[in-house]
């Protein structure tokens, strides 16, 4: 590759997973050098963590502080803090640390971006695969935007608290993890039709990622702690992957498109993960391939299957299948340049037995 071909990959510098793996926190900062850490968190992570990561930060030779993210979203919140912070130059080496779910990590991530700080992921709940990769997501009007902000350089994950999350936060994330299956053919497809750049290792390892997930949602739901560790190994592999594509291309599809197409029309029904789930089970229908595979996984870890486990109508679900192609119309997918006819999206719907 020459010139502007040039495909450069950022990746994680540290990944710790495992019981108690939070203790490591303040020797990470330590190693990596740095004078003053930032660490942000929502409502409940504080109250329920607070107090130990204050220990576990204490006695070293960087200042640190805690801050309360708000109920806003993750671009106005990163905006709200970056002015309550003074970063003045030269003032040693600052890391920003997430802890918590999706909107505190999409906080921190954009508050390091913005800043040209390094981030470092503590997720609390293993629902979606944005907490290891350098996408954000904002909204923008009644849309959400998925933008480039920095790869985390450091992601912890502790499985003992990841294990007590909500059940359903597990349902997301074999959701966004099955969606793989889907994300990866539209990928192979745009590249074949259209000539998009395709990487095979990168697609290889997403594909295998679905794999696994597929054949683990026994234990997934049987064994929580298991289970945990399970979803939060893969929800890494997940995120760096799109560092190493260097785009999200291989996470993400048709199936991300119907769930992007399903919060415009019905205002952010479920959790990302859920919806991407119910996608992906249309998804594969599309792609001629095992949806009842798909199903099955999620219904195994008790993810929604069905337009009613989300609360949507079925009018919702045809009118998003059908919109569903305009939302990113340069990433071209299963659902072509023209989308789904209502009656074929109401069809598709049906025999997957999602309304
Ligand atoms: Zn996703």
């Amino acid at each position: 590759m020459k010139g502007k071909d040039k495909h450069v990959i950022n990746l994680p510098r540290r990944i710790i997973l495992g019981d108690d793996a939070l203790e490591e926190l303040g020797n990470c900062m330590k190693e990596a050098g740095a004078e003053n850490v930032i660490v942000l968190m929502s409502k409940t992570p504080l109250k329920l963590l607070g107090d130990r990561i204050k220990k576990i930060l204490s006695g070293n030779y960087f200042s640190f502080k805690i801050l309360l993210v708000g109920d806003r979203d993750a671009f106005s919140e990163a905006k709200r803090i970056e002015k309550m912070l003074s970063f003045k130059r030269n003032r040693g080496k600052t890391f920003i640390v997430g802890v918590g779910g999706g909107r505190v990590i999409d906080a921190g991530k954009i508050l390091a971006w913005r800043r040209g700080l390094e981030f470092a992921s503590v997720p609390t709940v293993p629902s979606h695969d944005g907490i290891a990769s350098p996408l954000a997501s904002a909204p923008k009007g009644r849309k959400r935007y998925s933008f480039y902000t920095v790869m985390p350089s450091m992601i912890i994950g502790d499985v003992s608290i990841l294990s007590v999350a909500p059940d359903r936060y597990f349902g997301s994330g074999v959701g966004d993890l099955v969606a793989k299956y889907t994300a990866v053919r539209d990928w192979r497809l745009s590249h074949l039709l259209r000539g998009e750049y395709y990487g095979e290792y990168a697609a290889g390892l997403a594909e295998s990622i679905a794999d696994r997930i597929m054949k683990c949602a026994d234990i997934i739901t049987s064994d929580k702690f298991e289970g945990a560790s399970i979803l939060i190994e893969a929800l890494i592999h997940a995120g760096v992957l799109i560092g190493i594509a260097g785009s999200s291309r291989p996470c993400s599809g048709s199936e991300h498109l119907f769930s992007h197409a399903l919060d415009l029309v019905a205002g952010y029904p479920a959790l990302h993960g859920e919806q991407v789930g119910i996608g992906t089970i249309m998804m594969s229908k599309l792609h001629n391939c095992d949806w009842t595979k798909v199903r099955e996984t999620l219904s195994t870890v008790r993810a929604p299957v069905t337009a009613k486990d989300i609360k949507v109508s079925e009018k919702k679900i045809i009118e998003a299948l059908t919109i569903a192609h305009r939302i990113r119309p340069e990433r071209y997918t299963v659902l072509g340049d023209k989308g789904l006819t209502k009656k074929a999206a109401e069809e598709l719907a049906k025999s997957t037995m999602i309304i």
